[in-house]
């Protein structure tokens, strides 16, 4: 197999908190599978082709590197939108998850544009900052997750996206209805820090899964199309 291509997402402006912790965690996950993989920066310099990576990481980071992010991530938008309908798989903490919605408020009430590609927007709350030890459970995938969130955002999810899980202790997307980060096709994203991946290894199982399963699927759809274009070759 060809090795697995794994795109930070402008990965020099936000990975904030120890979020490169989640980018060391699918390395190492990819190794213990004894799979081989490239890791790239893709940010202000890089132009960004739907079909480019497997997988995608998307951290977080200060208001100020969300808005330079905000402005040149249009740029990607339309790919990136073919990237996550075509089922690509994409792992986006705090600040990265905000900017896949439709817009987000900063701390200081200034809108920031999201790339409208999920269902979801965000509010902001005033002098105050949700902090702490969080724990949700995955209904999908049956599982319990910890971490530690940090975020002044209060989002709002809305179909067909549903959430990563249900708060158990914490605050979650918006200390209100009980849900934390948000799940649509192969994208998660979550408010954790902590890292997210460090704290919970079964995540990184079933990112990788997704990932798999897209490969596979690519293999297949291209030995159909060989198939058809020349019987004979398989
Ligand atoms: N600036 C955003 C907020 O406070 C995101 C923070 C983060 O990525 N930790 O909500």
């Amino acid at each position: 197999m060809t090795p697995i291509r794994i795109g930070h997402l402008y990965g020099n402006l936000l990975n904030t908190y120890g979020d490169n912790g989640n980018l060391l965690m699918l390395q190492y996950g990819l190794k213990k599978r004894g799979l081989d993989f490239t890791v790239e920066v893709n940010s202000l310099e890089e132009s960004f082709k739907a079909n480019q990576y497997d997988l995608i990481f998307f951290g977080g980071g200060q208001d100020f590197e969300q808005k330079v992010v905000s402005d040149h991530i249009q740029t990607k938008k339309d790919e990136l939108e073919k990237y996550i309908e075509s089922n690509g798989v994409l792992l986006a903490i705090c600040g990265g998850y905000q900017l896949l919605g439709e817009y987000y408020l900063s701390a200081k009430g200034d809108r920031i544009e999201g790339t409208h590609l999920l269902n979801l927007y965000t509010l902001n709350q005033v002098n105050s900052r949700f902090v702490g030890d969080v724990e949700i459970f995955s209904d999908e995938f049956n599982e319990t997750y910890y971490g530690y969130e940090n975020h002044n955002g209060r989002t709002f999810i809305k179909d067909p996206v549903k959430p990563l899980g249900r708060v158990i202790k914490g605050y979650g997307n918006n200390n209100e209805d009980k849900t934390e980060g948000a799940r649509y096709k192969n994208v998660f994203c979550s408010y954790f820090h902590g890292p997210l991946l460090v704290r919970n290894p079964h995540l990184v199982d079933r990112i990788i899964d997704k990932v798999l399963e897209q490969r596979n699927q690519s293999t297949e759809q291209g030995t159909k199309l060989k198939q058809i274009i020349d019987p004979t070759s398989v």
